[in-house]
């Protein structure tokens, strides 16, 4: 069947970003035709493979305005739905065995920025009473800034898990979880009632014709869709919706998996924040297993040491028994899977070796490495991104296209900003200042893209 119609914007990906978007157009900015397309269910690709952290600590200032901005914007989605998203705030506490942590620090001063610095306060003695409890989730009750625990009694009561050779933690406070589930279905009838529609077709081609006309496939075979406007936030495939118009996103893909399981044994303190091992690391196998692995040419990088960033946090609310690992060591580019598991770099050991390396940082799970978790699922996804690792939100080079994509390990956190500055490019609303350096644009500013380019840290976790 051959059909066709008319709608002003176009969303191309029903994914967080995309529905953020087609979001704010139609409650912020009223838009009425907004017309929302994917060959999928909403959020059942890479947004269905999320951790759900959210965290305002970034090596650079403008990350952290990014992810703030994003925070205030789900705390007034938090506030209007009785906090539908379930969104909790225990922090992200950042372990290291490293005494000498002023390069951490450092780091931490640049990203909040000079004048924040009051909020990085540092306790070197064993007493907890100068630190803020951890123990609520209520995101309306915890400090701002960060608390640094250079005290290692302090860290052994506050963390009683943590492996005792743990020097120094970095409890990030303005970060937790959400349920991007329930946001994403939140927004989605919001859409609704707003007018705004959704079509399960494929994008197959785009022309450009005063304005833009998709072809897309669907059940019903092959439609025409004429449209005033699009919005590219096709995820993993960004790249190829955006070379339908001629234009070469600076972005790739790279896989990274998860391990969630039924901690059986209750290894894991359920109010532990998400907590995450800083330090490179060699796995702990056994003599044999160190003669198997260097025997195998695929295997033998797994006794050398890894770098950091292994991280653990319970899933499912207080009276839950799961609990996430992720690990995201993986650097190596590959060409977006519609079925996800048939990456290349879906590796089946994943779940011992993250459990190994998660039980370096908390001791209680070396269990599950001598008897595995009798209920688990190892999952993965994209992150898809830029060499910067900044996302790329409005203009995108061809009048009356924009972008909202390359979010990375981090488009549950700030799915609400990009949507709301890629609607703000889109409806010439009210940007923030920031915006500019999260376009294209960012790309003609030498200075700022040697700076981020070159920047030893790019806040991937
Ligand atoms: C393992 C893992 C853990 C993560 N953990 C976190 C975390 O803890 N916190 C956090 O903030 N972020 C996290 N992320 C990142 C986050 O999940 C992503 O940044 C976010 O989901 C990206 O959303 P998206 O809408 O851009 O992409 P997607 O969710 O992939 O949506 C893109 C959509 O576009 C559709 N599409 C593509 N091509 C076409 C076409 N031609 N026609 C029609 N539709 C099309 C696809 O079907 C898809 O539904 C994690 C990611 C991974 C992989």
């Amino acid at each position: 069947m051959n059909t066709s119609r008319d709608v002003e914007i176009a969303v191309i990906g029903a994914g967080f970003a995309g529905i953020a978007t087609a979001y704010y157009l139609c409650t912020e900015y009223q838009k009425r035709s907004v017309l929302l397309v994917d060959s999928r269910q909403p959020m059942t690709y890479t947004s269905a493979q999320s951790g759900d952290n959210y965290r305002n600590w970034w090596p650079h200032p403008t990350m952290v305005d990014f992810t703030n901005y994003s925070i205030d914007l789900m705390q007034r989605i938090a506030l209007e739905s009785s906090n539908v998203l379930h969104m909790t705030r225990r922090g992200y506490a950042l372990a290291t065995r490293r005494t000498d942590i002023d390069d951490l620090i450092a780091e931490l001063h640049a990203g909040y920025g000079g004048t924040e610095s009051d909020l990085i306060r540092i306790h070197r003695g064993p007493s907890p009473k100068s630190y803020p409890p951890t123990r609520s989730a209520n995101w309306t009750e915890a400090p701002d800034g960060v608390d640094v625990l250079a005290n290692q009694d302090l860290i052994r009561q506050t963390f009683p898990t943590f492996s005792p050779d743990i020097a120094n933690v970095l409890h990030i406070r303005r970060a937790g979880d959400i349920s991007g589930q329930q946001m994403g279905q939140y927004m989605l009838e919001r859409i609704k009632e707003a007018g705004g529609k959704r079509l399960s077709v494929q994008v197959k081609g785009i022309k450009q014709n005063q304005g833009f006309v998709l072809e897309v496939e669907g059940s019903d075979g092959i439609e025409r869709i004429n449209v005033e406007m699009i919005v590219n936030a096709a995820g993993p495939f960004a790249k190829e919706i955006a070379a339908m118009i001629g234009v070469d996103l600076p972005i790739a893909n790279v896989f990274q998996q998860k391990l969630a399981f039924d901690d059986q044994y209750g290894a894991i303190p359920r109010q532990l924040p998400f907590s995450l091992d800083l330090d490179d690391q060699e796995l702990d196998w056994t003599a044999e297993e160190r003669e198997l692995l260097a025997d195998d040419p695929d295997m033998a990088w797994l006794l050398r040491p890894i770098r950091g960033g292994t991280h653990c946090r319970p899933d499912g609310g207080d009276n839950g028994t799961w609990i996430k690992l992720g690990w995201a060591f993986n650097r190596e580019a590959s060409e977006p899977q519609q079925e996800l598991a048939n990456d290349p770099h879906f590796h089946p050991q994943f779940p011992e070796i993250i459990l190994r390396s998660a039980a370096a940082l908390n001791p209680p799970l070396k269990r599950y490495s001598e008897s595995f978790p009798s209920r688990w699922t190892h999952y993965g996804g994209y992150y898809t991104m830029t060499r910067e690792n900044w996302p790329l939100l409005g203009p995108l080079g061809v009048d009356g296209a924009f972008i909202a994509s390359a979010l990375s390990g981090y488009g549950s956190m700030s799915a609400c900003a990009a949507g709301a500055i890629c609607a703000a490019w889109m409806a010439d609303g009210d940007l923030p200042a920031f915006a500019n350096q999260l376009s294209l644009a960012r790309y003609d500013d030498e200075n700022l893209m040697a700076e981020i380019v070159n920047s030893p840290s790019k806040g991937i976790l």
